[in-house]
């Protein structure tokens, strides 16, 4: 049986690690914290429970290509999910108007006509280009047959706000569809139309939460990678790839453990990946081509327990905004932070009536917490926890004022920074989605699945694109070095019947 050593234990690690075990190889996933899940873990405080980087889910209806990925990870039974408000799964807060989007083309199309009745022609428009976008994707059709690629490659090279432009006269029309750019941290002129695309088609199919968290779906991978042989080894930090003339050997883990493989697969930021080869089989050029990848914007987040009963469950996701657009948002000056947040509820009851707990999220740069970077996780100093509370208290007076009454049922918060991001995730700068798509970067601005050892892959968020998509998408795609496409298209649709 051929030895797989995984580094890292996220969505990329696990879903890797199920399928290579499932198809016949002994896997090992070595993960650096303390629990198994990357960005799916959760926290608890004073008994409400937090999710960390993983909110909602798309195209997870009956029959869509979410849930029957999810029944071939065997989370169908396992991980319960809450669909989002139909008529506005997402929100967009701008210019003092709230935009609501709606499951569904038609209905997209009709409720943004309401509030654009003039655009109406070209709504109809783009949501043909990110249907046609969307379906030119493998994972659409469930086969490993070769697509027209055509849509996807000519998106790939067009910015966001340049198709937009080229669609739309209406300057608010054309802010309010790009108003959820936080989930995949969009930059003018820079991030490709096909990201946005990929993204509005996933959650316009369905988008759901996941009740009681998603760290559920970790622990059913994890929970099936055991019941068929394979190993999940936490606080194994992976230092070092041994390699020979030819080919990766193994693994040396920081408590040094030595973990022989055939192969070997990352999932970790790349940049953490070229920390662990010091071989000449990766050349220099390679390397510092890796190094210098943009990364996305980094985060900080504000946890919020609400007191009892007092704040109605939400089910939409809010996206606010202070000024007239959501673009730029990472970039500010002191007084103008936060230029816009995110703000959703967790869901964790089913039917759930009041909300517990919520999460609202802001772009930071990781200049503004560099000066505690090595600093110990709770142990950071009074400095840091002041940096926390007041910015903590700005991002909440803001949301206070979108949704009046918010600070009245705060009885209690908790924040994180790019620090945490850094420490829990291991991403370049704390970056929230790893490297960065750019339409200026062609071929050399995407992270490879496959390196110049033979015998060593990368997965994850950073190859292919972030989200439950994005990376599943991606773990198919360098499982197919070990396991045919086919084979493993086969056993999605065989678990679907
Ligand atoms: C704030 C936030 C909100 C998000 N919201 C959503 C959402 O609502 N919906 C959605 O679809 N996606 C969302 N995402 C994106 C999604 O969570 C990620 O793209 C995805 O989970 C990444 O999985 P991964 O396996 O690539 O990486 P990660 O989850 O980052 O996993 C990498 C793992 O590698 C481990 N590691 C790093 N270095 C080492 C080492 N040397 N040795 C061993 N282990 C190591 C890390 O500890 C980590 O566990 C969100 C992300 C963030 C940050």
């Amino acid at each position: 049986m051929s030895k797989v050593v995984v580094i890292g234990s996220g969505l990329g690690g696990l879903t890797c690690a199920y399928i290579l075990q499932k198809n016949g190889y002994d896997v090992t996933v070595l993960e650096q914290g303390a629990q198994a899940g990357g960005c799916l873990q959760c926290f608890s405080r004073k008994g409400v429970k937090f999710e960390t980087g993983m909110h909602f889910i798309g195209s997870a209806a009956p029959g869509q290509t979410m849930y029957r990925v999810m029944r071939y990870f065997g989370l169908g039974d396992t991980v319960r999910l809450s669909p989002l408000d139909t008529a506005a799964y997402n929100t967009v807060d701008l210019c003092g108007q709230r935009f609501r989007f709606a499951n569904g083309k038609d209905a997209f199309i009709e409720q943004m006509a309401e509030y654009f009745p003039r655009e109406k022609d070209a709504l109809h428009r783009y949501m043909d280009i990110i249907q046609s976008i969307a379906s030119a994707s493998t994972i659409a059709s469930l086969t490993s047959d070769s697509r027209d690629m055509a849509a996807e490659t000519e998106y790939r090279t067009r910015s966001m706000n340049e198709v937009l432009d080229g669609l739309f006269d209406d300057e608010l029309l054309k802010n309010v569809l790009a108003g959820d750019l936080p989930l995949y941290s969009a930059e003018l002129d820079r991030t490709p139309f096909s990201q946005h695309a990929f993204i509005m088609d996933f959650y316009n199919r369905s988008a759901f939460r996941v009740v009681g968290g998603s760290d559920s779906i970790a622990r059913s991978l994890a929970g099936s990678i055991a019941d068929m042989g394979g190993r999940i080894e936490v606080k194994c930090k992976a230092v070092k790839i041994h390699c020979n003339d030819v080919r990766a050997t193994g693994v040396e883990t920081e408590n040094g453990r030595f973990y022989p493989a055939d192969f070997v697969i990352a999932t970790v930021h790349p940049k953490r990946l070229m920390e662990m080869l010091d071989t000449r089989l990766i050349r220099p050029a390679f390397r510092a081509r890796i190094c210098s990848m943009p990364q996305t914007a980094s985060g900080f987040a504000v946890y919020v327990k609400f007191r009892p009963e007092t704040m109605p469950y939400m089910n939409t996701n809010l996206f606010g905004y202070s000024g007239r657009t959501p673009w730029n948002c990472e970039h500010y000056t002191r007084d103008e932070w936060p230029k816009g947040f995110l703000y959703m509820h967790f869901c964790h009851e089913d039917r759930a009536v009041w909300a517990r707990g919520g999460v609202i999220l802001t772009y930071m740069d990781f200049k503004d917490v560099e000066k505690w970077k090595g600093t110990a996780t709770g142990r950071r100093g009074q400095e840091y926890g002041m940096f926390k509370r007041v910015h903590a208290e700005r991002l909440m007076a803001e949301v206070d004022r979108h949704c009046p009454g918010f600070l009245s049922s705060v009885e209690s918060y908790w924040t994180s920074t790019p620090l945490t991001y850094l420490d829990y995730t291991g991403t370049e700068d704390g970056s929230m989605y790893g490297v960065a798509q750019d339409i200026h970067a062609g071929a050399a601005g995407r992270v490879p699945y496959r390196t110049r050892i033979p015998n060593l892959f990368l997965a994850g968020q950073n190859v292919n694109s972030h989200g439950m998509l994005g990376v599943v998408v991606g773990t198919i795609v360098t499982c197919s070095e070990l396991v045919p496409s086919a084979q493993i298209y086969r056993q999605i649709n065989e678990a679907y019947l």
